[in-house]
C-alpha cells in the first residue's frame, strides 16, 4: 500500500523544525528513520498532512558522554549508539539491549530518540530510559522542558510530548560505580520483537548487595521499573538466590496474550529472565565488564 498524501517539509534548523510543527498542529508528524512511521502510512493507520523529516536538521545527531549521563540526539541512530566506545564504556546496558532491537539494517536507519519518542512497550530503548531514569529535551517555538521519563510515557504509543513539540535528545542517565547490568529477550525469531525482556542493575558496595533494579519489554502496558532491593539488600551476589524476585515480577507486570505468547508465558518467561539477568548484573557488579577496542559507525 502506498502513504495518503502529505506535504513533506524538510527543515534545516531545529527553529525551522518547531516553526513548522507549531503551524501544522494536529497535522504534522515527525519523520526520524521512517523505521516505525513509513509502515504506519503505507498501512494508512494514520495519514498526516504534513511530514516534518527531521533528517536534515543540523545539531541532532550526536552522542556525548559526560560523568553522569549519555546524551543522545535526535538523529542518532540505533547503530552509531550500538557501536560508540565511550558511551558502551560509560553505560554498557545501551549496547546490551541495542544488538537486540531488529536487525542491522534496521539499526542503521532507525533512531533511539524516534524509538522512544514513538513509545512503544515492546520495544527496548523505552525499557532502557526507564531503568537508568532518564530525561528526554523537548523543544517547541515557545520554549522548552526536560521530561523525566516518569511523566514522559503515558500509554501504548502515547506520551506527554505535545504535537508542536520535537525530542531533541534523550539523556540516560550512568549508574553509580559498583553497577553491573544486563538484558535479555526471548523472541520467536531473532530480530522479531520479544515475548518478553528483561534489564537488571544491580549495585554492590562492600561485597554485598545495595540496589537492584528492573525493567521490562513486552510485559506491561508504558515501560516500568520494579526495584527488588528490599528482598535482596546486604546480601553477597554470588550467595543469592535471585529466582526470589519472580513473585514481585508477576504481580507487577500484566501482560497481554497475543499469537506469540499467552500471557501467562510472557509471565513466566519476565520472571525467568529476572533471575538470569538479576545474576549477570551482579556478577558484573564485582567484575565490571571489559571496554572494547571498538569504533563508532554503522553496522555492517
Ligand atoms: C521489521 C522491523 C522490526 C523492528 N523491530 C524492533 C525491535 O525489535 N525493537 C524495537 O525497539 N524497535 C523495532 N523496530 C522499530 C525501530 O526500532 C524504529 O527505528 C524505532 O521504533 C523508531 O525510530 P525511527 O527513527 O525509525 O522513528 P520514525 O519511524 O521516524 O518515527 C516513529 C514515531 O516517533 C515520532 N518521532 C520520531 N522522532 C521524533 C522526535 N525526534 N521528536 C518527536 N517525535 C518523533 C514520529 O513522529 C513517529 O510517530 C522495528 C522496525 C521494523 C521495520
Amino acid at each position: 500500500m502506498k502513504p495518503a498524501p502529505f506535504v513533506h517539509h524538510a527543515p534545516r534548523t531545529v527553529a525551522e523544525a518547531v516553526a513548522v510543527l507549531a503551524e501544522v498542529g494536529h497535522d504534522g508528524k515527525v519523520l526520524a528513520g521512517g523505521q516505525s512511521l513509513i509502515p504506519i502510512l503505507n498501512m494508512r493507520l494514520a495519514s498526516p498532512a504534513h511530514l516534518v523529516d527531521i533528517n536534515q536538521v543540523s545539531g541532532l545527531a550526536d552522542v556525548v558522554v559526560s560523568d553522569t549521563e549519555v546524551r543522545v540526539g535526535a538523529l542518532v541512530r540505533h547503530a552509531q549508539l550500538e557501536h560508540h566506545a565511550q558511551a558502551y564504556a560509560a553505560l554498557p546496558l545501551l549496547r546490551q539491549a541495542l544488538v537486540c532491537v531488529a536487525h542491522p539494517v534496521i539499526r542503521n536507519r532507525g533512531t533511539t530518540v524516534g524509538s522512544i519518542a514513538h513509545a512503544d512497550a515492546a520495544g527496548e530503548m523505552p525499557a532502557m530510559l526507564a531503568l537508568t531514569d532518564g530525561v528526554v529535551e523537548a523543544v517547541s517555538a515557545s520554549g522548552s522542558r526536560e521530561i523525566a521519563v516518569a511523566d514522559f510515557f503515558l500509554g501504548a504509543l502515547e506520551t506527554s510530548l505535545a504535537p508542536e513539540e520535537l525530542a531533541v535528545a534523550v539523556r540516560f542517565r550512568r549508574f553509580a560505580a559498583g553497577t553491573g547490568t544486563a538484558f535479555m529477550e526471548r523472541a520467536r525469531r531473532h530480530g522479531d520483537y520479544a515475548m518478553a525482556g528483561v534489564a537488571a542493575a544491580v549495585r554492590t558496595t562492600d561485597g554485598v548487595v545495595a540496589d537492584a533494579r528492573l525493567s521490562f519489554v513486552s510485559v506491561t502496558d508504558v515501560p516500568r521499573t520494579l526495584d527488588v532491593t528490599s528482598v535482596f539488600a546486604g546480601l553477597e551476589p554470588a550467595a543469592v538466590d535471585w529466582s526470589a524476585a519472580g513473585d514481585l515480577v508477576r504481580d507487577s507486570i500484566d501482560p497481554e496474550g497475543d499469537i506469540h505468547a499467552t500471557a501467562e508465558y510472557r509471565a513466566m518467561l519476565a520472571a525467568e529472565l529476572a533471575r538470569l539477568t538479576l545474576t549477570e548484573a551482579a556478577a558484573s557488579s564485582v567484575a565490571p565488564q571489559p571496554v572494547p577496542h571498538d569504533t563508532e559507525g554503522p553496522a555492517a
